[in-house]
C-alpha cells in the first residue's frame, strides 16, 4: 500500500507532467472505485494549477477553484502517457490533455476514491476535518506529540498511527522510527517523558525525508510505464527482520501484532 513517502513522490512525478495542461475530456471506465466517481467531466476547459498533498490524499487544484481528492487505496497508480496509447488492464479513469498526453489512472483493487469540491473549503470535507498535523510540518513537534500523549494507556505505536494525532506514518515507518528512537512500541504513551518524544518526532521526519529521497530516483517507474506502487527500496532496520540480529545491538529482533497489525522491535535497545 502506498504509504505518505510513495504518495509524496507520485506528486513530484506528476507536477511536471500535468500543471498547466488543458484538460480537453474525461473518461471513466466504471462508475465507481471504492466510493462512486464524481462527475469528472466537469473538469473539461479547465487546467491544473498545484498539486499538493494532504495525509495519503493527492489535491488537484484547478483554475476555476475546483479542488480534486485523489485517494491511491491500495494499488492505485498514475500514468501520463500519448493520448493513443491503448488503455492498460485495470485502467478505469482516462483525462486528455489538449496537448496529446493523457493521465491514467489504473487500480486492480479499486480501493482508490476521487472527490470533487472547493479549493477554498476542502479542509472541512469529512475526509479531513478531523486529520491531525502533516509529520513533516512545523506543528508536529515533541512538545505536541507529548500534548497528545499525555495520560493515554495507548501504546505509543498506536499513537503514531492514529490520524487524528498525525497524518501519513504508517506501520511500516512507525516501526523503523520507535526503533531509531529506542522506543518500545508497546509502551503506553503517556509514560514518555518529553525529551524521549522529541528525538522520536526527530526519527519520524528523518525517516519520512530519507523514504522520499529514496524514492525520488524512482519517479519515473511511478508516473509513466509499468509502475508499481509499493515501497522503496530502503534499508528497513527492523521492519520484516524477525529473527535476525539487531543492527545497532545484537539482540534477535522480534515480532509481536498490535492491533492486527505487525510489529517488529529490539528487546535489547527499545525500552
Ligand atoms: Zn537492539
Amino acid at each position: 500500500m502506498p504509504e505518505l513517502p510513495e504518495v509524496e513522490v507520485v506528486r513530484r512525478g506528476l507536477e511536471p507532467l500535468v500543471i498547466g495542461r488543458r484538460i480537453q475530456s474525461v473518461h471513466c471506465a466504471v462508475p465507481a472505485l471504492r466510493y462512486p466517481l464524481p462527475d469528472l467531466d466537469v473538469l473539461a476547459g479547465l487546467s491544473c494549477q498545484r498539486i499538493t498533498r494532504r495525509a495519503k490524499y493527492l489535491l488537484f487544484e484547478f483554475n476555476d477553484g475546483l479542488l480534486l481528492a485523489w485517494h491511491l487505496g491500495m494499488t492505485g497508480q498514475f500514468h501520463v502517457l500519448p493520448r493513443d496509447e491503448p488503455k492498460a488492464r485495470h485502467e478505469h479513469v482516462r483525462i486528455d490533455f489538449d496537448d496529446g498526453s493523457s493521465l491514467r489512472y489504473r487500480d486492480a483493487r479499486r480501493f482508490g476514491y476521487a472527490g470533487l469540491m472547493s479549493a477554498e473549503s476542502w479542509q472541512q470535507h469529512a475526509w479531513f476535518r478531523n486529520l491531525g498535523p502533516e509529520p513533516l510540518s512545523n506543528a508536529f513537534d515533541g512538545k505536541y506529540l507529548y500534548e497528545r500523549c499525555c495520560n493515554r494507556q495507548a501504546p505509543i505505536k498506536h499513537v503514531l498511527m492514529d490520524a487524528k494525532a498525525v497524518v501519513g506514518i504508517g506501520n511500516i515507518y512507525a516501526s523503523e522510527a520507535l526503533f531509531r528512537a529506542g522506543i518500545h512500541p508497546a509502551r503506553h504513551a503517556g509514560r514518555i517523558s518529553l525529551r524521549r518524544l522529541q528525538l522520536l518526532v526527530q526519527h519520524v521526519k528523518e525517516i519520512l525525508h530519507e523514504a522520499i529521497e529514496a524514492g525520488g530516483s524512482t519517479i519515473s517507474d511511478f508516473v509513466q510505464v509499468d509502475g508499481k506502487p509499493g515501497y522503496f527500496a530502503f534499508g528497513f532496520q527492523v521492519y520484516g527482520r524477525k529473527g535476525e540480529a539487531c543492527p545497532r545491538c545484537g539482540h534477535v529482533i522480534q515480532r509481536i501484532v498490535q492491533a492486527g497489525r505487525s510489529t517488529f522491535y529490539c528487546p535489547g535497545c527499545q525500552h
